[in-house]
């Protein structure tokens, strides 16, 4: 089965080929645009999506090797995202679907963010249900109970802040460019986790707050930079290394309680921010420390990209969960 899968739900145009379960190629056209502005500025999106979404499509099936008229069916991301950007991908998929009179597929991007781990990699062992996935992204922040392709149950997420949301507001107190949750992470390595302690905010049962957190590290900044002007760049490295420590402190501490409240101990991780090193690590020793089985995928299935698109498409094109024609985008939309 060939799929074509299209993602456009934020600032990445993505198109991949899966056959079968496998991926044959996965486009990103990324749109620098959104660095100058500190953000992404949802009409300059969509425009980029416009201009992008054609040959992107193109490129993708040449990188596979196949026509269009080899495609079986065409995956696409419905929602939740940016509603003007959703619409440029879904009314292309519409249109090429209806062209080629092959079906084509609605799928949620989070529960994509969470399948990509799906995608048949050599050398990558797939979990097996039922797992608890935790979804870190510039948007959400969940903790997913799934018990199969198809039933997934949210069990905590976040109340105010996405994880990406805390990096990258940190970030910018620091000075650093959009998006700094990269950055934050690069110079984390050099820093001692310890030399700065922040308090993590106290939210009942699985939820994450981290509002609150963000507001305590601008506080930290601003008063050391008052007595020290050069504060930020004698300690970039401690205050990363500090930053994300806590981010990750509040990531485990949830997913503990999850497991003891769950009995289950396979764990995957997904979304961008789980291109973290320091998460990575962290769950990596997860394993030998607590008895958990940890999944963490290749990194260019943690970011936006389509192939994760296409494995969710694959998995309903087997069970001829076809969308039609009427099918809207949603900018949110439930699980
Ligand atoms: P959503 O999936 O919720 O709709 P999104 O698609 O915008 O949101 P992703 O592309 O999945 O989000 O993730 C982007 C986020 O990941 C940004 O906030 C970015 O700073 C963060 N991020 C990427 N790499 C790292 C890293 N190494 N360390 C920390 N954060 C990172
Ligand atoms: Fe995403």
């Amino acid at each position: 089965i060939y799929t074509l899968a299209i993602e456009s739900s934020c600032d990445d145009t993505s198109a991949a080929i899966l056959i079968n379960d496998k991926v044959l190629s996965n486009v990103v056209a990324g749109q620098p645009i959104h660095e100058e502005f500190g953000g992404v500025v949802p009409e300059l999106a969509s425009r980029a999506h416009q201009q992008n979404i054609v040959p992107v499509v193109d490129v993708a099936l040449k990188k596979a090797g196949i026509s269009k008229e080899d495609l079986n069916c065409i995956a696409f991301t419905q929602g939740p995202g940016l509603m003007g950007s959703l619409l440029v991908g879904g009314s292309f998929a519409k249109s090429m679907s209806s062209a080629l009179q092959i079906p084509l597929i609605a799928v949620n991007h989070m529960k994509a963010h969470i399948l990509a781990h799906f995608i048949d990699e050599e050398g990558y062992d797939k979990p097996t249900f039922p797992f608890i996935a935790l979804t870190i992204s510039g948007g959400h922040t969940q903790i997913v109970k799934v018990t199969s392709f198809f039933d997934m149950e949210i069990i905590g997420e976040t109340t105010d802040d996405a994880v990406g949301e805390a990096f990258d507001k940190s970030a910018k107190v620091l000075g650093f460019p959009y998006p700094g949750g990269p950055l934050i992470d690069k110079f984390a390595k050099e820093g001692n986790p310890k030399a700065y302690q922040f308090t993590k905010p106290k939210v009942d049962g699985l939820n994450f707050s981290f509002s609150g957190l963000k507001t305590q590290i601008l506080y930290f900044i601003q008063k050391n930079v008052a007595e020290n002007p050069n504060f930020i760049e004698e300690n970039k490295a401690d205050i990363c290394a500090s930053i994300q420590q806590t981010i990750i402190n509040i990531l485990m501490d949830k997913l503990k309680m999850a497991v003891s409240e769950t009995g289950i101990k396979q764990i995957t991780i997904g979304g961008g921010v789980s291109a973290n090193s320091g998460i990575r690590k962290t769950l990596k020793e997860a394993e030998s420390k607590y008895g958990w089985k940890t999944y963490i995928p290749k990194f260019e299935y943690t970011t936006d990209n389509a192939a994760m698109i296409g494995i969710v498409g694959y998995y309903n094109y087997l069970e001829n969960n076809f969308s039609d024609a009427s099918i809207v985008s949603k900018a949110r939309i439930e699980f």
